[in-house]
């Protein structure tokens, strides 16, 4: 935590929920570092984490299984300064984009920024695909169940139960990490 938000800049303060995933190396380890240096950026502090959750691969098959969590985070970073922090985080642990959705050591995803929306070439948030992934909703529904899409109008417990609905098996449940 360096540099925590401060009372000064308390109206600049975003709740943001971010997804780690990854199934190359030792992805534990490798999130337990990377929440670390997530606090460790300016005016940011790590408020709590959801289970950790291994996950089927989505994409070229043949890859490990999946690690999936989320994370949520107060900072007063700008939608693309986090970008660029994050993606600095993935290459620091040896992120290599060869194909696309392809194995991967370390994968950070801004989810939602408050009831932000933005849609630009860099970023979308909330982030486009996060309502057909179990592996985002049942992580942020550790953190809090009650969170609304700000497009969507439905609650995270709502777009998770629309998936099982449609013959998704449950994730089994997750560790502490
Ligand atoms: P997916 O986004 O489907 O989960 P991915 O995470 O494997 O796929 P990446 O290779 O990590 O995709 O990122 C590709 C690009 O996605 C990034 O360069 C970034 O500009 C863009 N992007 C758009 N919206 C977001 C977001 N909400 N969070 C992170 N990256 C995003
Ligand atoms: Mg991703
Ligand atoms: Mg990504």
């Amino acid at each position: 935590m360096n540099n925590p938000p401060t009372m000064n800049n308390q109206s600049r303060i975003k709740n943001i929920f971010i997804a780690f995933g990854g199934n190359l190396g030792d992805v534990e380890s490798n999130f337990r570092s990377a929440r670390s240096d997530i606090d460790q950026l300016d005016d940011t502090s790590v408020i709590s984490s959801s289970l950790l959750y291994r996950t089927p691969p989505i994409g070229p098959a043949g890859q490990p299984d999946y690690c999936n969590a989320v994370i949520v985070i107060e900072s007063t970073l700008e939608p693309l300064e986090l970008l660029d922090a994050l993606q600095d985080i993935e290459t620091r642990h040896h992120r290599i984009r060869a194909e696309h959705w392809g194995p991967r050591t370390l994968d950070l995803d801004i989810i939602a920024m408050n009831s932000m929306s933005i849609t630009t070439d860099r970023l979308t948030i909330p982030h486009a695909q996060m309502q057909h992934r179990q592996f985002v909703l049942q992580p942020l529904c550790d953190i809090d169940t009650n969170w609304q899409h700000p497009l969507l109008n439905r609650t995270a417990i709502q777009l998770l139960q629309t998936l099982l609905d449609t013959g998704e098996t449950a994730l089994p449940k997750g560790i502490v990490w």
